[in-house]
């Protein structure tokens, strides 16, 4: 029986994400309450908290912690040893220790409720302030420098906090108790307005002024967490074509801010699970159903049924819109492909020329963030692309490895991905890797991480392709390298993406383009695979790829290599529509390249077949966009047709499916004059059929009854939605992506996955 005077003191070792989240105030208080002396503090792995006090009180912090841990944490793990008591009487904050730096940054929060509320409270002293913050909100991952994340880490470095503000945030009961970014209108940044040619203009009310420029049609680069936004008013059709032109970006689609729910409702239909990622704390554009009509510019998202649509998540958004601006078009900061403009130095040089006018401020962005985009699938996320408010949050691979590995991803819609032990930290959307800039972000980022999180890799994963920037800088690196072929990475990142450790799957790898064994292009794979190895058990027949990667720019090309393939020299022989804008000269020269295959490899990829029949239904020849022709069928085909082309298909090692039939089909039907929307449902019912098929065939041959689907061709949800209920009333298991994108943003995570199977084998 224990008796009243028993005390224990034990000490609690607290991982997961717990530094920058209200962590420390949150024990304090608890613990206070419970009335136990002791202390709390974060280190480099984490939190430690000591407690001394009866048994019971202490079982019963625990207990509490672990219930109702403050919103914004995540425990990973709570673990207790007991220490000798040490009489203390009191529980306080100790300082920060430095130390192995393995604790999780929190990514960038959404302005929390409490700060809405005083952000547009008249009496409160940080009444409109666009800077408002606390344990529970504000900027993260964009402002930290280092770690442990203390202030002297970030960028929020450069100012002293003022009396009130420094009570605040020395004070354990206070909602700002160390909250870093801590700031007030009498001692935190302020915002200017400049002029296009980046000089500051005078006026008191910036925010003002930059608001009226805005409703006068002007474009006005706003600086946001991770970057600068390209703002104009979204009810303008004239002021986004004014921002396309200048942009040179003519068709791909914008991103809108929305100034609440209720506005989002008059443009877009959206369910629950829709509305949940809309409105929490990551803020992620969210693609969501244009209601019809949409009362909004046809030039925001031409030709597409989706809208990416967002919330304010910074204070200074919130105050951009009143009732007579309520939805911004919100587009990264940036000239056609280059990365987002996030440094005020260099900000003007580069929207020279865009930007009317930049709304900034003195609060310096250490990180170049992009937002996310993400959207729903049957109930679950399915993302696009994974950036601000996801990052640099790990993802559990579900198996703890003993070796740490970097891996560098592909060429496009590039992201890098460090592992430590079960997590996997994949980096922030750098971009395509096609020009310096974008390595020289890329080169930042990986420098950043490595620092931040500690991680000394043992070995670097890459692309089988040698001349891709990443490929080249894991050379440079001199690490073990792990060469992983692209479309393996594809089929390992949906099942690191779903923790799936049972063995082979029936991987199913659409894509536009990636290097094969064989030296070809590959893009239409059936990979019976796992994490260490793949045997290409099915694949489109070649075709050749005329011009190489011209051919993805310029479908036309890909629609006569085609033609070509199914009437040899006589292709030109009854011309269709398509050509009709294509020079004469050009035609034959793209069919004798085929023919000879001068610069026009062997492709096996789906996404070229996609490009191949919307050129061929007339949707269109050159694309502005990646994806832009696939993208464009997508959108035009119905629910209701239920026609479908059909692949054919040959039994061997490995299988081949010929899309002949099906571009001899589609040429048929518009001979015929059948309407591209039919031809566009006609071909999607077509590819899942023959995928149900395929996967039947190799569930027979091999006896595996999983199906992987990975590739960015998966980013099609109509292909998707008549897919998976075919696979799964066929009895299949379907794993999909749910964490990070189908599209190559989620390939770092696939060959790291390669990697650290392969380094556990040897
Ligand atoms: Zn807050
Ligand atoms: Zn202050
Ligand atoms: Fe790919």
């Amino acid at each position: 029986m224990k008796t009243a005077t028993t005390i224990v003191r034990k000490r609690l070792r607290v991982t997961g994400v717990v530094q920058g989240v209200g962590f420390r105030p949150h024990v304090y208080n608890l613990a206070s309450r419970l009335g136990l002396a002791g202390f709390v503090l974060n280190d480099g792995a984490g939190v430690v908290v000591e407690l001394e006090g009866p048994p019971e009180v202490v079982a019963e912090f625990v207990t509490q912690l672990q219930a109702a841990p403050p919103p914004r944490a995540r425990l990973d793990a709570v673990e207790e040893e007991e220490v000798a008591p040490a009489g203390e009487d009191a529980f306080v904050i100790k300082e920060s220790v430095p130390g192995a730096a393995a604790t999780l940054v929190s990514p960038d929060l959404a302005t929390c409720g409490d700060c809405l509320d005083e952000l547009l409270e008249a009496a409160d002293r940080r009444y409109r302030y666009p800077f408002i913050n606390c344990t529970n909100c504000g900027p993260r991952f964009t402002i930290i420098q280092g770690v442990p994340y203390d202030r002297p880490k970030t960028t929020m470095s450069s100012f002293a906090m003022c009396p009130a503000c420094r009570a605040e945030y020395d004070d354990p009961g206070n909602r700002r108790f160390h909250a870093q970014p801590n700031a007030c209108p009498a001692c935190g940044p302020s915002l200017a307005l400049w002029d296009g040619a980046g000089k500051p203009l005078e006026t008191d009310d910036a925010l003002g002024d930059a608001k009226q420029f805005l409703f006068d049609g002007l474009v006005v680069a706003v600086k946001g967490l991770g970057g600068y936004h390209l703002a104009c008013d979204a009810t303008s059709a004239e002021a986004v074509e004014k921002l396309r032109s200048r942009k040179y970006r003519e068709d791909k689609p914008f991103a809108v801010m929305a100034r609440d729910v209720a506005v989002v409702r008059r443009y877009c239909d959206f369910n629950d699970d829709e509305l949940a990622l809309l409105t929490s704390e990551k803020r992620p554009i969210v693609l969501l159903r244009k209601l019809e009509p949409c009362h909004l510019p046809e030039a925001i998202a031409p030709r597409n049924r989706y809208l990416g649509v967002m919330l304010p998540y910074a204070p200074l958004h919130h105050l951009l819109f009143d009732d007579d601006v309520e939805i911004l078009v919100m587009t990264s900061g940036n000239r056609a492909d280059e990365p987002i403009a996030y440094r005020d130095d260099k900000v003007v040089e580069h929207l020279a020329g865009i930007a009317d006018y930049y709304l900034a401020h003195d609060r310096a962005i250490a990180r170049r963030v992009d937002d996310s985009v993400t959207r729903v699938f049957r109930g679950r996320e399915y993302p696009i692309r994974r950036s601000r408010g996801y990052v640099p949050l790990p993802l559990e691979l579900g198996r703890a490895y003993k070796t740490s590995v970097l891996a560098v991803g592909a060429e496009l819609k590039n992201t890098f991905c460090f592992t430590k032990g079960s997590q996997a930290f994949v980096s922030h959307h750098v971009g395509d890797m096609e020009n310096v800039a974008t390595l020289e972000a890329f080169e930042e980022g990986v420098a950043h991480f490595r620092d931040v999180f500690d991680v000394e890799p043992a070995a670097v994963a890459r692309d089988l392709h040698p001349d891709y920037l990443a490929s080249r800088y894991a050379l440079a690196t001199g690490l073990p390298e792990v060469v992983v072929q692209h479309h393996h990475a594809h089929v390992a990142s949906v099942l690191a993406d779903a923790g799936y450790y049972e063995g082979k799957v029936i991987g199913v790898v659409f894509d536009g383009a990636g290097l094969g064994d064989d030296g070809a292009v590959w893009g239409g794979e059936f990979l019976v695979a796992d994490l260490a190895g793949y045997e290409r058990a099915a694949h489109l027949k070649y075709v050749p790829l005329p011009g190489g990667d011209a051919a993805a720019r310029e479908p036309w090309r890909m629609a006569l290599s085609w033609l070509r393939a199914l009437h040899g020299d006589d292709a030109l022989k009854r011309p269709l529509p398509f050509l009709d804008d294509i020079p004469e000269g050009r035609r034959e020269m793209v069919l004798e390249a085929a023919a000879k295959g001068v610069n026009a490899p062997p492709t096996s990829s789906m996404g070229r077949l996609f490009d191949a029949v919307a050129a061929l239904a007339g949707l269109r020849n050159f694309i502005n966009y990646e994806g832009q022709a696939a993208l464009e069928l997508e959108q035009l085909a119905a629910p209701d047709e239920e026609g479908a082309y059909e692949f054919s298909y040959e039994k061997g090692k490995p299988s081949i499916i010929d899309a002949a039939p099906v571009v001899e089909a589609v040429v048929a039907d518009v001979r015929a004059g059948v309407a591209p929307g039919v031809i566009a449902t006609r071909f999607h019912n077509g590819v899942a059929a023959i995928v149900a098929d395929v996967a039947a065939a190799l569930r027979d041959e091999y006896g595996l009854e999983t199906v992987a689907l990975g590739g960015g061709c998966f980013q099609n949800i109509t292909l998707l939605n008549k897919l998976v209920p075919t696979l799964e009333g066929a009895g299949f298991k379907v794993l999909i992506h749910e964490r990070v994108p189908t599209n190559d943003g989620g390939l770092s995570l696939g060959q790291a996955a390669v990697a650290l199977a392969r380094l556990e084998k040897d």
